[in-house]
């Protein structure tokens, strides 16, 4: 890639947009239009990031890292520069397409009685949670119609996997979360496979940036069993969107000392025990303490609040949770 190929990328991605679709919290603003903010590079307690829009350049006190958008995905998702460019290249196509369709989802939930007397039968009822997690509806039929109006050209659809190969919505009577670079799509009919992602990956670990601050940290499989419990006021709670970890989740449950509750599906099968006892041993190789939370048989996180269990209960597990 030539020198000048490398500065139109950079400049057609500014660092703070890219930072924030990752979560980032600008905190204080100091001189010369500068933020401060918790370093997404380090566990970090005070505001130690400096970020400057204006030359798009970032500098860590706590950590003394510092450089471009190319040099903050090498952090970020420790890959090297060729990688980095491919992600930033996909972000750069995909991000505002995916925020758009997001953004008309959120919209379209209102709307459709149907999906919030879903969510409701699921447990979710906060607006508060709702909000927190972004949540949308997918009607189907209406989303193409609307991005195209909005510029967008239809292959561009096509290529996020937004718009099938004979142009219909992919996602049709589907709950919507958006995710890192991806959007989880809920089918709310019995008839349609329930679980959907875009195409690519399913991203980091849910909303990391809230949580790595934590000394402890709470890990379910599902976004419902998510909601739940972040409802319920564990705010300490993330999700792995599948009881798989990918490497890049894998990386940043290590990235400082903690320890993790891992708060698996108890299946009569005993699969997802089985996928939490298997994380547990790689994650104590890495020095980071767990423990096993056990459901009552049957249930996960989301099922034992929706059969009645209370945040007094769910602490009674996190007490009794075995090494
Ligand atoms: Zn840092």
């Amino acid at each position: 890639m030539s020198r000048q190929a490398l500065d139109e990328l950079k400049q057609q991605i500014p660092l703070l947009d890219y930072l924030e679709t990752h979560h980032w919290q600008p905190l204080r603003r100091i001189s010369r239009g500068r933020w401060m903010g918790l370093c997404p590079l380090h566990n970090d307690h005070k505001p130690s990031f400096l970020m400057d829009p204006g030359k798009n350049l970032f500098y860590c006190y706590g950590c003394g890292r510092g450089g471009d958008v190319i040099r903050f995905v090498e952090l970020y998702h420790q890959v090297r520069f060729p990688q980095a460019l491919g992600l930033l290249r996909q972000w750069r196509d995909w991000a505002p397409l995916l925020h758009e369709a997001a953004s008309f989802y959120r919209m379209q939930l209102h709307r459709h009685a149907v999906a919030v007397a879903w969510l409701h039968q699921r447990g979710l009822r906060s607006p508060e949670l709702i909000e927190h997690m972004r949540i949308g509806y997918a009607p189907g039929g209406c989303l193409r119609g609307w991005l195209t109006q909005l510029g967008y050209p239809l292959a561009a659809l096509r290529q996020a996997g937004l718009v099938s190969v004979p142009g219909y919505d992919t996602y049709t009577h589907r709950i919507v979360f958006p995710l890192e670079g991806n959007l989880y799509g809920r089918s709310i009919s019995a008839s349609a496979p329930p679980h959907r992602f875009l195409p690519g990956t399913k991203g980091g670990l849910y909303l990391w940036e809230h949580v790595r601050q934590y000394q402890e940290v709470i890990l379910v499989e599902g976004l419902f069993d998510y909601a739940v419990l972040w409802q319920a006021g564990f705010h300490n709670v993330t999700c792995s969107m599948g009881s798989h970890l990918n490497a890049y989740q894998f990386r940043q449950l290590c990235d400082s000392p903690r320890t993790v509750y891992l708060a698996f599906d108890a299946d009569s099968n005993g699969s997802g025990q089985q996928a939490a006892q298997r994380l547990s041993q790689r994650l104590r190789e890495q020095g980071i303490a767990t423990r096993r939370v056990l459901l009552p048989e049957g249930h996960d996180p989301n099922s034992f609040f929706l059969a009645g269990g209370d945040a007094q209960g769910f602490h009674h597990l996190l007490q009794e949770a075995s090494l």
